[in-house]
């Protein structure tokens, strides 16, 4: 089934608004197995409105329009759903009385703008819009149906979920010969995208049926496969294959699938491993507290920390010695093993963090320039580990990547050690 969306409206096209209407519906989209053909944005103009209606239902066999139903003068869209169909606009008695009582309801007479929403294209199908005035309209345009709704947020999903997609279901489930669809989105954390690239191509050849696309959102790389296939059994049968060998060929960097958040994902391991958690932030400034507390109970894992941006922090809060930092100086694999061991002691926690490093964009050493950062774990029972990373990019993503890789130390270790804390 080809499907397209159309938004109208002079602030989707002038940088005022962004469109999220689109992005919703298409996901819901999705989930019938449906991918969305085109997406066409549109100012107030009827000419271009009326043009786009009809180029649009022309390719598809259904086209979801957004916007241009309230009372104002910008708002045109059942006049242009009229002159694309060839048909006169005429009053749906129904949405008429609907207005009048709700205009009373509210101590108000009918004005003639707001009963200009009663207008529709003759022969359209109205459906009463439960959560605001202007109400949903079907038109049939040859072999394309047309669904009107109108552009704000609130109202639009509401007639989506109501209406648009039952209606919608409901037609393609009479049709024969779809293609039915299964999706999985596969987190990864580590691994460039690059060689992500690299180790999943072997893959794809061995899959014909899963469709493998790659998104970059840092410090994340994310791999999507999307099976197609005759009938929905094969469709994720084909997907669980796929995603069996992606997630054998990349081990521990996937930490999570679909709508799993990093941070979610490691409170679980956290919290079932029943351990708790400190921190000794330089460079990172509080990122990780800030990332970690995002999620909600965090405090029954993260007992506190400090951010010991100095020399002297580090020797107040974390226990660092002066010694090691005049030896080694603050970037430094002894100190960020200090720091992670001092603030473990200070918090009586079962794990110690620690992140030192140079952010930029000045500072460094000819050994450790700037992006180099080191991390550190400790936890008792077992040798501190710090590990040395060598971050590319500006500040900002220096320090993303810093609290992602420290983080990483803690994740590996619940995973490969989850019994010994
Ligand atoms: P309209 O139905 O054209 O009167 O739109 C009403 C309001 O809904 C607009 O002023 C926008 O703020 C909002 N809106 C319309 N279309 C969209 C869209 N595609 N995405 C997000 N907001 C929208
Ligand atoms: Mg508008």
């Amino acid at each position: 089934m080809r499907v397209e969306l159309l938004c109208t409206g002079d602030e989707l096209v002038t940088g005022l608004t962004p469109d999220t209407n689109s992005p919703d519906l298409e996901a819901r989209l999705f989930e019938l197995g449906i991918k969305v053909q085109r997406v066409v944005l549109v100012g107030d103009v009827r000419e271009d409105i009326a043009r786009a209606l009809r180029e649009a239902a022309s390719r598809a066999d259904v086209v979801i329009v957004s916007g241009g139903l309230g009372p104002t003068a910008d708002d045109f869209t059942a006049e242009c759903a009229a002159v694309a169909a060839g048909v006169p606009l005429v009053e749906d008695a129904g949405t008429l009385r609907f207005l009048r009582e709700r205009a009373q309801q509210r101590g108000r007479e009918l004005t003639p703008n707001v009963a200009r929403m009663a207008l529709v294209p003759e022969g359209a199908e109205v459906v009463p819009n439960p959560v605001g005035a202007a109400p949903l309209f079907i038109v049939r345009m040859g072999g394309c149906r047309l669904y009107f709704l109108p552009g704000v947020p609130r109202e639009y999903r509401t007639l989506v979920d109501g209406e648009v997609v039952p209606r919608v279901r409901t037609e393609l489930e009479l049709r024969a010969g779809r293609t039915y669809r299964a999706f999985r989105l596969l987190r990864t954390v580590r691994v460039p995208e690059s060689v992500l690239d690299a180790r999943v191509a072997p893959l794809a050849k061995a899959h014909p049926r899963v469709v493998f696309g790659f998104r970059t959102h840092a410090p994340e790389n994310q791999l999507k496969l999307m099976a197609e296939a005759p009938t929905q059994a094969e469709a994720d049968a084909a997907l669980a294959a796929a995603e069996a060998a992606a997630r054998a060929e990349l081990g521990l960097a996937v930490y999570g699938a679909d709508g799993d958040t990093y941070t979610g994902v490691l409170a679980r391991l956290l919290t079932e491993a029943r351990a708790t958690l400190s921190l000794a932030e330089s460079c990172t400034g509080g990122l990780i507290s800030a990332q970690l507390t995002a999620v909600p109970g965090a405090s029954s894992f993260l007992l506190g920390g400090a951010v010991v941006y100095t020399e002297q922090m580090k020797m107040a809060w974390a226990g660092v010695s002066a010694e090691l930092l005049e030896r080694h100086g603050a970037v430094s694999n002894p100190v960020a093993m200090a720091m992670a061991e001092g603030i473990r002691a200070a918090c009586q926690t079962t794990y110690g963090l620690s992140v030192t490093g140079f952010a930029g964009p000045t500072g460094g050493t000819a050994e450790d320039p700037v992006g180099t950062v080191y991390c550190a774990l400790a936890v008792e029972g077992a040798p501190t580990r710090c590990e040395r990373f060598s971050i590319a990019g500006d500040r900002d993503l220096v320090r993303l990547f810093a609290a992602s890789y420290a983080l990483e130390l803690l994740r590996e270790r619940l995973l490969t050690a989850p019994s010994s804390p």
